[in-house]
């Protein structure tokens, strides 16, 4: 098996080298690893964010484990060479269209959510978002209406295919978990939202054990912080999923605790923190790497189909929270290196 290591830019190396050791730790047989430039460091070295080399080696690979990518120094090169479109382009070649973020208060840090202590430790959930589709990739531009008014324009669409593709990844998701999905659209205003709300109603009938229910992004915005108990599994499109991942993310504790995975059709993925590279931190040890440790455990659950190993990592760093580790994002004082030792003596 083989894995790709891409660090990327600023704290991105740091995190996943942390990773890599708790990886390391766990001894498992066959699984090697390659590393390579992307974002910022490959356009530095040989003028592109996202080099062959890198691509080949992403695709080579069985799985993918990210830091992050974005370079202050490459914020005024033209679009398509800046470091963030490293990741975009990984996502549109390796067809990568299952966004799955798990949003999980560990008790310890119950204080860290932007919610109340009660409300944020019932927050136990995965919104699964699709990845390759929607707005974001329909026709768009600025055009000039009959009145010489400038109007911009964005094209939301859908199609059958792609709705059933990510609606079996939602209910297979929560089959393995609570077997309760909440679709989320907006089918009171959007023709591509009662598409999407018809298409997942299809394929429930092949997952009659899944409680399914639908809710309008409004709503769903405002239940995720009245009542987050609420949901097991959320699938949504790809703006929706977005800005809802963004805000349930938030709910869950700080930024530098939550991983995430993108997967294809058979299961190869991509799995990084959600955070960005963190420029104004990065080089000086403070970067908090559970969330890249935690994104290799989902690495190894669902690309690697060795769920034991994912949830002894997923114990450590439990355990390690509990025994006081506490990188300075928590409160704390501990390095990068100090948190990856934290959950390396948990690791058993
Ligand atoms: P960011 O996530 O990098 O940082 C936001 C804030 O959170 C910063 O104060 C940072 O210090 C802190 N933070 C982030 N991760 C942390 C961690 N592991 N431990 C402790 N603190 C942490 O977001 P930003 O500042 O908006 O973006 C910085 C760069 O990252 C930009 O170039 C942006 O485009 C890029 N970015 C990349 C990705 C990605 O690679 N997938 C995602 C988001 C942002």
């Amino acid at each position: 098996m083989l894995i790709a290591l891409l660090g990327g830019d600023g704290i991105g190396p740091e995190v996943v080298a942390e990773a890599r050791r708790v990886l390391d730790a766990l001894n498992i047989d066959g699984l090697h690893y390659e590393e390579a430039l992307v974002g910022g460091a490959a356009y530095k070295a040989s003028g592109h964010p996202l080099p062959p080399e890198t691509l080949d080696l992403a695709k080579r690979a069985d799985a993918i484990l990210f830091g992050a990518v974005g370079d202050p120094d490459c914020d005024a090169l033209e679009r398509h060479l800046r470091p963030e479109q490293a990741i975009l382009g990984l996502r549109k070649e390796l067809n990568l269209f299952a966004n799955l973020r798990p949003a999980k208060l560990f008790p310890e840090l119950a204080d860290a959510s932007a919610l109340r202590p009660e409300v944020a430790t019932q927050i136990d959930m995965v919104i699964v978002r699709e990845l390759n589709g929607d707005v974001y990739f329909g026709e768009k531009g600025v055009r000039t209406t009959a009145d010489g008014k400038r109007e911009g324009y964005d094209i939301m669409s859908y199609n059958e295919d792609e709705v059933r593709r990510i609606a079996r990844v939602g209910f297979e998701t929560a089959m393995a978990r609570g077997k309760k999905l909440c679709s989320v659209d907006k089918a009171n205003v959007l023709e591509t939202s009662q598409l999407w709300r018809d298409v997942v109603i299809e394929v429930s009938a092949d997952y009659p054990e899944v409680a399914l229910s639908h809710m309008y992004v409004d709503n769903a915005a405002m239940q995720l912080v009245r009542n987050p108990g609420q949901f097991d599994v959320m699938v949504t499109g790809n703006l929706f999923g977005d800005i809802l991942s963004d805000q349930a993310s938030m709910c869950a504790g700080s930024i530098g605790m939550l991983p995430s995975a993108s997967l294809d059709a058979h299961q190869k993925g991509l799995y990084e923190p959600i955070h960005g590279s963190a420029p104004d931190i990065a080089g000086q040890g403070k970067a908090n790497p559970l969330a890249t440790i935690l994104s290799a455990a989902m690495m190894l659950r669902y690309s690697l189909n060795l769920s034991g190993e994912a949830d002894a990592i997923e114990a450590a760093v439990a355990k390690a929270l509990a025994g006081g580790a506490r990188s300075p994002d928590l409160g704390g004082t501990h390095s990068a290196r100090d948190m990856g030792d934290a959950v390396l003596r948990k690791l058993n």
